[in-house]
């Protein structure tokens, strides 16, 4: 059983470097089968002009090259904040089967969404098609209040 505040505590280390180095203050991990934090990182799309660059489409690529392989089936993601269409899709094409987050969309500004209005992740996650008759899972909630914080400064 994977302990998901401790892996959300990391991921928000990695939100708080990432607004350091005047990005923004979300982050994100990638745990592998065993435990192990193969991939960290925070939002980048503002410090490397690169709108793509959020926190989890930057772990999936760190843990795909750490692994050798496109396929992270066996990984969990944990990100501060709800993921976006882009990076649940991301998720998808990595054969990710389980997201946790932090806060949710309602918890944030509307600007850090690509959607208007309600969304949710955790609905949208079973529509996934992860390829192997597998179903994607999220769950958001994780140290919710303290996630939501991040980006309220
Ligand atoms: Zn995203």
């Amino acid at each position: 059983m994977k302990n998901h505040q401790h892996y959300m505590e990391i991921a928000i280390l990695a939100a708080k470097e990432a607004k350091k180095e005047h990005g923004i203050a979300i982050g994100a991990v990638i745990v592998n089968e065993t435990g192990d934090v193969i991939a960290s990182s925070g939002s980048l799309a503002g410090p490397t002009s690169d709108p793509t660059a959020h926190a989890e489409v930057n772990c999936i690529r760190i843990a795909a090259e750490n692994i050798d392989s496109p396929d992270l089936k066996s990984c969990t993601l944990y990100s501060t904040l709800e993921s976006c269409h882009m990076c649940l899709s991301a998720a998808a094409w990595a054969k990710i089967p389980e997201i946790y987050f932090g806060a949710y969309k309602k918890d944030v500004s509307d600007r850090f969404f690509d959607i208007k209005g309600q969304y949710s992740s955790e609905d949208e996650a079973r529509k996934m098609n992860l390829r192997d008759g597998e179903t994607m899972h999220v769950q958001g909630g994780i140290l919710e209040r303290e996630c939501a914080e991040l980006l309220s400064e």
